[in-house]
């Protein structure tokens, strides 16, 4: 089916923001797009957007069934590990049919805001006490199933879990508990799991699903068992992912445990690269950096989830400068907002130096489209140009938060003040999946999330 879109602004590659920008779509992909077209010329048929119309935001890295803890987990003080004790809590509740029900009324408030693509960081792959479902994918595929029904484009992150952390000591402790869920045993019998999944030859699970993988980090997967991993994602060509030095304690750990940072554990294993994305890269060594930005891995930052679990500000003008492209992620899901992500990066650098300006709107955006969708698997994606996937986000002007914008610092003001609540529209494969805020797949977002939430903490 051919559409198009008038633009009353839009932010193109290259261009900035132009104004009376008209856009066609030829099935999910763009056909064309010319700037200076005017909104009374348009052909019979054109919907306009007015507003601030961007390309689809990536949320590069998310757990959706954390959205049940929302809320809870800032009752009281506690830190990074008690709140994982709470997040076991509710993982260890999970079955494929409230996971299906969460995780798509999780990624049904991800489209509201903007998101047209996701990349599920997803651990919770057995039954209670880790004994395999009669698919052993089926809480992965109720993520698959949850992403398509709420129209979000997916990369299924597969996390090689297999160890329950390392002690202070470095001694690698066994899953115990709500984690052993998580595991596989070993890497060999992981990545026979996700080869059960059926990805094709380059990795699609279906038109708008990736397959990819992630280790989960330093603390859960020894470096003897990282090599499976990274040996599947290069027969798929499929990306890598893995949290990296989160917290001190991480660190130390694994310097106990290997001589050796993480993100240098990371590197003997093959694990770095183009195709890989460190997730956090809080506390890094300046030899860390180098290691990241000179093999240009990505570095995902999840400033939300990052100032609520009192991890700290990592280096991300450094990573950016050694070469490490930039995406943001939800996590936790914490808050579900990518403007709030991508502008937390500026003003965290920010708060940390006393000086402003260590990224341009135009940086965060990018970091927010194009780089969070390439670091996902979809390097035709999050741009408006001819031949990319046809995803677009208008961000409405006429709110109270950013109304008096004007047209020549659109996107800063955007990216410094738009919230998710001030999206109207959102296009997905040049198919309508939010309109005048109004999700047309989830008809009650609301209530979807409530229900679903109730039934894993009641
Ligand atoms: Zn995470």
């Amino acid at each position: 089916m051919n559409r198009r879109w008038h633009a009353e602004l839009g932010w193109l590659p290259g261009q900035g923001v132009q104004r009376d920008v008209l856009i066609e779509a030829e099935g999910d992909r763009f056909s064309a797009v010319n700037v200076g077209a005017l909104w009374a010329d348009s052909p019979p048929g054109t919907v306009r957007l007015k507003g601030l119309t961007l390309p689809g935001l990536a949320n590069a890295h998310s757990h959706a069934f954390h959205r049940a803890l929302r809320g809870i987990t800032q009752a009281g003080s506690g830190t990074f590990w008690t709140w994982r004790e709470r997040m076991y809590q509710v993982a260890g509740r999970l079955e494929p049919d409230s996971y299906l029900a969460l995780a798509r009324a999780a990624y049904a408030e991800m489209s509201l805001a903007g998101i047209t693509c996701v990349g599920e960081f997803h651990y919770l792959h057995h039954g209670p006490d880790g004994v395999p479902y009669a698919d052993p994918n089926a809480m992965g595929r109720a993520v698959l199933t949850a992403a398509a029904e709420a129209g979000i484009r997916i990369t299924l992150l597969d996390t090689c879990y297999l160890a329950g952390g390392l002690s202070a000591g470095g001694r690698s402790e066994p899953l115990s508990g709500p984690q052993l869920r998580f595991g596989d045993g070993d890497a060999d019998r992981w990545a026979a799991r996700v080869e059960a999944l059926g990805p094709d030859s380059g990795g699609l699970l279906g038109r708008y699903a990736r397959a990819g993988a992630a280790i989960h980090s330093v603390r859960a997967v020894p470096p003897g068992q990282m090599h499976p991993v990274v040996a599947w994602t290069h027969r798929y060509g499929a990306p890598l992912h893995a949290h990296l030095s989160e917290q001190r304690a991480e660190n130390q750990a694994c310097r106990a445990a290997y001589g050796a940072s993480p993100a240098k554990v990371l590197d003997r294993a093959g694990a770095l690269g183009p195709g890989s994305t460190v997730v956090h890269a809080t506390h890094l060594t300046e030899r860390d950096v180098q290691l990241l930005g000179g093999s240009r891995t990505c570095a995902c930052f999840c400033p939300t989830t990052e100032a609520d679990l009192a991890d700290g500000i990592g280096p991300a003008r450094a990573l950016a400068t050694a070469g490490s492209p930039l995406s943001v992620g939800s996590d936790s899901n914490a808050v579900v907002d990518l403007f709030e992500e991508a502008r937390g990066i500026e003003l965290t650098q920010r708060l940390a130096t006393g000086q402003r300006g260590h990224f341009s709107a135009d940086e965060l955006a990018r970091a927010a489209t194009v780089a969070g969708h390439a670091c996902l698997g979809w390097p035709d994606a999050g741009e408006i140009a001819a031949g990319g996937l046809a995803d677009l986000v208008t961000v409405a002007l006429d709110t109270p938060r950013l109304a008096g914008t004007a047209a020549a610092t659109a996107l800063e003001s955007v990216v410094f003040a738009a919230t998710a609540a001030d999206v109207r529209n959102v296009v997905s494969g040049g198919r309508d999946v939010v309109r005048d805020g109004r999700h047309l797949l989830v008809p009650d977002v609301p209530a979807a999330l409530s229900a679903a939430i109730r039934a894993v903490l009641d």
